[in-house]
């Protein structure tokens, strides 16, 4: 069973997860740690819980979700997975970090691998598969566990809320589609944890969400 581990790095207040089971192997998905103490953190907490790291993805690649790719690639000598098509948002982080006024982070390390809609990404006794969501960002994934009800949509959807929309490569009618034709087909019950903010769930998002007025 896939415990989900939260953690909220860096000045966008964004959600860095670790999924782990118990094989003890665990995926680290938006790495956004950004200085010492927040990579701290993440690593104590991964060696006080005996986790061995085996994969490093992200949903996408906004520079909020990959602050800490090049910490995690490194330390645990992960190659880093991501869609093909956020490659653009990941090459456009040294923009980014100086348009927000970022100092002194890491640029991240090249994708090793891509992944798409319907792949399944294994670890320990688990497995995610690749939800293909875009509309905030061209390449937006979100990863899927049927077995465990629960979704890690990075910025997708939010409680109450949904990405922005007006980012490079964005689009409302997108995301307005993979919200309602796609996210809003899981069951119910669905747990989903954001890249922002607090967590949700499918039917309370299909009950009141912001985009169903938009
Ligand atoms: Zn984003
Ligand atoms: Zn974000």
């Amino acid at each position: 069973m896939i415990q989900v581990h939260k953690f909220t790095f860096n000045p966008f207040q964004e959600n860095t997860y670790i999924l782990s089971d118990e094989s003890k192997d665990c995926v680290i998905v938006d790495p956004g740690c950004f200085d010492k103490s927040e990579q701290n953190t993440l690593s104590k907490f991964i060696e006080d819980n005996g986790l061995n790291p085996v994969k490093l993805i992200n949903t996408h690649c906004h520079i909020d979700h990959v602050l800490g790719n090049n910490f995690v690639n490194k330390k645990y000598n992960l190659p880093l997975g991501i869609h093909k098509l956020d490659l653009p948002t990941l090459s456009f982080m040294g923009q980014s970090a100086s348009l927000y006024g970022f100092q002194g982070y890491e640029l991240s390390p090249d994708p090793e691998y891509f992944f798409d809609e319907g792949d399944i990404i294994k670890f320990g006794n688990s497995e995610l598969s690749v939800i293909f969501g875009p509309g905030h960002a061209p390449g937006h994934v979100a990863f899927y566990s049927k077995a465990d009800n629960i979704l890690i949509n990075g910025d997708i959807l939010f409680k109450g809320s949904y990405g922005r929309y007006d980012l490079p490569g964005g689009s409302f009618e997108v995301l307005k589609k993979t919200i309602t034709e796609k996210l809003f087909l899981l069951p119910d019950e669905t747990v989903v944890y954001c890249g922002h903010g607090p967590e949700t769930t499918i039917g309370e998002e299909k009950k009141s969400n912001m985009i169903l007025m938009g």
